[in-house]
């Protein structure tokens, strides 16, 4: 009787309604488990997967199939750092001058179609400007535009003068002393406000600079720029509203202040000590690495002109360092996310992050993990998506090949698959 409901809502869709979707699979990586299970059929009905069989199922009148017989179906992928609002770019100090809200706006709908093309189905966005990845979250869970699904932290909260200060670098003539609305804050009431004015914008999730950062206007790409006080505030206030907060951290020291502090996550954690990855075990702070912001901005940094004159030697400094961390967190036993500061380096280039953790280390599999069901439970979605299994959501992506045996083939994503429409085909 339900069939027969479910068929007749889905015929009364008219043209193009397909009753199910058949994807025939020449392997299946679930998310979840270590087997691999080859030539099976996913089902898809109303955007959920209804069953998953043993060999090709012949398709009825109205079932469409996709045909992945010869690549790899895996749950849909998140990144959870990307910054869906901008591309850095030689232009991006001028611009800054020049962009309203209506440029970055457009610019972040093209951007998060490629997000979605490349296999990203859900990503948590770490900072924004003019509120505009809660405006292109709301667009894409009404369907208005294609997207991923977006976790946003708005606009990033960091200390005067600190990394995501919106104002550094600026000329006095320009009004440059922005407060907690801004993001912006000094001492431990800034720091509940900022929190609060985040929660008032409809972000979802809270993000920190504790330390400097490459690509702000300001010497320093290390140093502590909050104290722990003002992190625990962000943090214990955070939670009256059902916030995870992540930290963006370079340096040791303000690795430490976070993790005591509270905070959910770790972006970057380039200069990480023992005692830091201690802490993070001990609390079980996540570890986001984004390995690809520090290759990329590595690689930029060779042009002696791309980069401002003060930006140039942090990109020398932190982008090689990244990666060497992130082999001895792994080793160390760190819980690790997926995440690549996209934004920084070109939007649709999110899985390069794959080679780059497989190359330290990390096996296949488990970077596979640790983008789609290590970070589903991280964000509460674990009975929603980041596992292929009956119930779940149709978020589905497919590659040529094998990823356990060329981890590169995440990089040719050939099928998505979100909210029962598939946007990429093979
Ligand atoms: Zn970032």
């Amino acid at each position: 009787m339900l069939r027969l409901a479910a068929l007749a809502g889905a015929l009364l869709l008219g043209g193009g309604a397909h009753a199910a979707t058949l994807i025939h699979a020449g392997r299946v990586i679930d998310g979840v488990s270590d087997t691999v299970r080859t030539n099976q059929t996913v089902v898809v009905v109303d955007g959920k997967i209804t069953s998953i069989e043993s060999g090709f199922r012949a398709p009825a009148a109205n079932d469409r199939v996709i045909d992945l017989a010869q690549g790899t179906l895996l749950p849909g992928l998140f990144d959870m750092h990307v910054h869906l609002t901008g591309e850095y770019s030689k232009h991006s100090e001028i611009d800054d001058y020049k962009l309203n809200e209506a440029d970055v706006a457009i610019d972040s709908v093209v951007y998060a179609d490629r997000t979605l093309l490349a296999g990203f189905t859900t990503v948590r966005d770490l900072g924004d400007e003019f509120r505009a990845s809660i405006a292109l979250r709301n667009a894409i869970n009404a369907g208005k535009v294609p997207g991923p699904r977006i976790i946003a932290a708005g606009k990033a909260i960091a200390s005067t003068g600190g990394h995501a200060d919106p104002t550094n670098g600026w000329a006095r003539k320009f009004p440059a002393d922005p407060g907690p609305e801004d993001g912006v804050i000094n001492g431990v009431d800034d720091a509940r406000k900022a929190v609060r004015q985040r929660y008032k914008e409809g972000s979802d999730t809270i993000k920190i600079t504790a330390t400097g950062g490459v690509l702000s206007i300001a010497k320093n790409g290390l140093n502590p720029q909050m104290t722990e006080e003002e992190i625990r505030a962000v943090v214990t206030t955070a939670r009256d509203y059902g916030f995870k907060v992540a930290a963006h951290a370079h340096g040791a020291e303000g690795i430490k202040r976070a993790v005591r502090g509270g905070v959910d996550s770790i972006e970057h954690g380039t200069f990480m000590d023992d005692e830091g990855m201690k802490l993070m075990k001990e609390r079980g702070t996540f570890y986001v690495p984004t390995l690809s912001a520090g290759r990329w901005v590595y690689e930029q940094a060779q042009d002696p002109n791309f980069f401002p004159a003060i930006v140039r030697p942090k990109a020398l400094q932190v982008g090689p360092q990244i990666q060497a961390t992130f082999a001895r967190a792994y080793k160390a036993g760190v819980k690790i996310m997926f995440g690549t500061d996209t934004g920084v380096g070109k939007h649709g280039d999110n899985a390069r992050e794959f080679k780059l953790m497989v190359e330290s280390g990390m096996p296949a599999m488990e970077a596979i993990r640790d983008a789609t069901s290590v970070p589903a439970k991280f964000l509460d979605l674990e009975d929603k998506t980041g596992s292929i299994a009956v119930g779940k959501l149709g978020e589905l992506v497919g590659v040529p090949g094998d990823p356990l045996k060329d981890i590169s083939v995440m990089e040719r994503v050939v099928f998505v698959m979100k909210d029962n429409t598939v946007y990429k085909a093979p």
